[in-house]
């Protein structure tokens, strides 16, 4: 059986991983824009601050294809997919013949409409090479502008500060982290930061970028101007879907998929940052660009491609990030309608969690990571919990688990 995944990633990985474990002995064609071997995203910020070293970066080691029987090729984008003739053609005119196909291509930055944006003026922090990209411009005379406190944008600000004259990040919304945090979650996070010496501008957006062939300074829609010898635009991203929509295959903001990561096109699977997929907790599709829940969903993929029939899994959005050092766990949902939060401050850290019905829907923990692992399984599974407060004490841990599920089953 012939496999021919697209994007070569953490989707692409679990799947490939799967494949091989199934015994599948499919030939796997892996076909990347890229000219690396899978690595770490996340891990370009380490890199680009100078804590990573590149030979730490791949996600696998060196013989990771051979050994799991397939093919890498660098440097090639799919420019279609023929799903009635069943290939993947390249933009060079390659084509790579498939039974099952793995669309797995990830998402791009969002491109705003900002008044003198070019290609030339402006860095986005996805890839590796968009880290060598600002590595070979940034110095300590730099100031740098980031739109966006995402994930991705926090995670660029936190790599620049130690090598630039000063770090802005312009965000729209009222917070940091908007999609993820509450205000009272993401005023901790915020504040550390701040600390450090980033600032931010919130309610705000880069309204201007002046400069068309280098950046000389940012223009805010509050009419502040901000000196900018270095813009990085991290204002959300776009998942990778044309491919999939010109072959025919059902296409929303992502493109939806089932536990299985099957698209509405026989033969076709699309795994990680492209789709929309359940979250376990809301029953909501939606897209959850996480490295762990694309691993998911491409091994979800690659045991549905063998034949093997393991139980799907529980997606939940859920990061453990760190910034400077100190640790952020978050999951489920922070701050949902109807919702109750309770929070505890430990020592340097707090936790929150968030409740819903006597159910525990989300966490955010910052600095106090301990029970993350057992919060996380709580969530998922779904338990009912008779006092919140509970959870929060010193002694809690995998007893109270055990001894709830005990109780759930009796009464079952
Ligand atoms: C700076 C940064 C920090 C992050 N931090 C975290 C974190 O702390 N925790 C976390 O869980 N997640 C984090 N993420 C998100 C995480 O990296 C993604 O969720 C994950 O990489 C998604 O994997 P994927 O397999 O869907 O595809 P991606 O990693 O998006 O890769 C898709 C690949 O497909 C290629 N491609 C696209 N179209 C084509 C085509 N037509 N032909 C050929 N190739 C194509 C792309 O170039 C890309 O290489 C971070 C991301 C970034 C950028």
């Amino acid at each position: 059986v012939n496999v021919v995944i697209i994007g070569n990633s953490a989707a692409a990985a679990g799947c490939i991983e799967a494949l091989h474990a199934a015994g599948a002995n499919a030939n796997i064609t892996v076909i990347t824009d890229e000219d690396k071997a899978v690595y770490g995203r996340p891990l370009i910020s380490y890199y680009l601050w100078g804590k990573t070293k590149e030979q730490h970066m791949y996600y696998r080691g060196a013989s990771f294809y051979e050994k799991n029987g397939a093919t890498l090729v660098t440097g090639t984008r799919i420019a279609k997919i023929d799903a009635q003739a069943k290939k993947a053609i390249a933009a060079d005119g390659r084509e790579f013949a498939y039974d099952k196909l793995l669309i797995a291509t990830g998402s791009s930055p969002a491109r705003p409409p900002i008044e003198g944006l070019t290609d030339k003026n402006t860095h986005t922090f996805m890839t590796w090479k968009d880290a060598d990209g600002i590595k070979a411009q940034l110095t300590h005379d730099t100031d740098v502008v980031i739109a966006g406190a995402g994930l991705i944008g926090l995670k660029a600000a936190e790599s620049v500060l130690a090598h630039a004259k000063s770090v802005t990040v312009v965000e729209l919304f009222e917070r940091v982290l908007p999609t993820v945090l509450d205000n009272e979650s993401a005023a901790i996070l915020e504040k550390l930061l701040t600390e450090k010496g980033i600032r931010f501008c919130l309610k705000q957006s880069v309204a201007k970028i002046v400069g068309a062939e280098k950046v000389e300074k940012i223009v805010l829609s509050s009419g502040e101007e901000l000196p900018c010898g270095l813009f990085i635009l991290a204002a959300g991203v776009r998942p990778n879907t044309q491919i999939a929509k010109d072959a025919g295959v059902t296409v929303n903001r992502g493109i939806p998929v089932d536990e299985f990561s099957r698209t509405n096109l026989t033969d076709i699977y699309a795994a990680g940052d492209v789709t929309e997929s359940k979250d376990h907790i809301t029953h909501d599709k939606k897209i959850m660009a996480l490295w762990p829940n694309a691993y998911l969903q491409g091994e979800a993929a690659g045991n549905h491609m063998a034949g093997v029939s393991e139980e799907p899994p529980k997606l939940i959005p859920m990061n453990a990030v760190t910034f400077f050092g100190y640790p952020i766990i978050t999951a489920g949902i922070i701050g949902g309608e109807g919702q109750t939060g309770i929070l505890k401050e430990t020592g340097n850290g707090v936790k929150k969690l968030y409740f819903k019905d006597g159910y525990l829907q989300g966490m955010a923990l910052f600095n106090a990571v301990e029970r993350a692992g057992l919060y996380t399984a709580m969530i998922k599974d779904k338990i009912k919990i008779e006092d919140p407060y509970e959870l929060l004490q010193e002694g809690f841990g995998l007893n109270w688990y055990e001894k709830s599920v005990r109780q759930q089953k009796l009464s079952q």
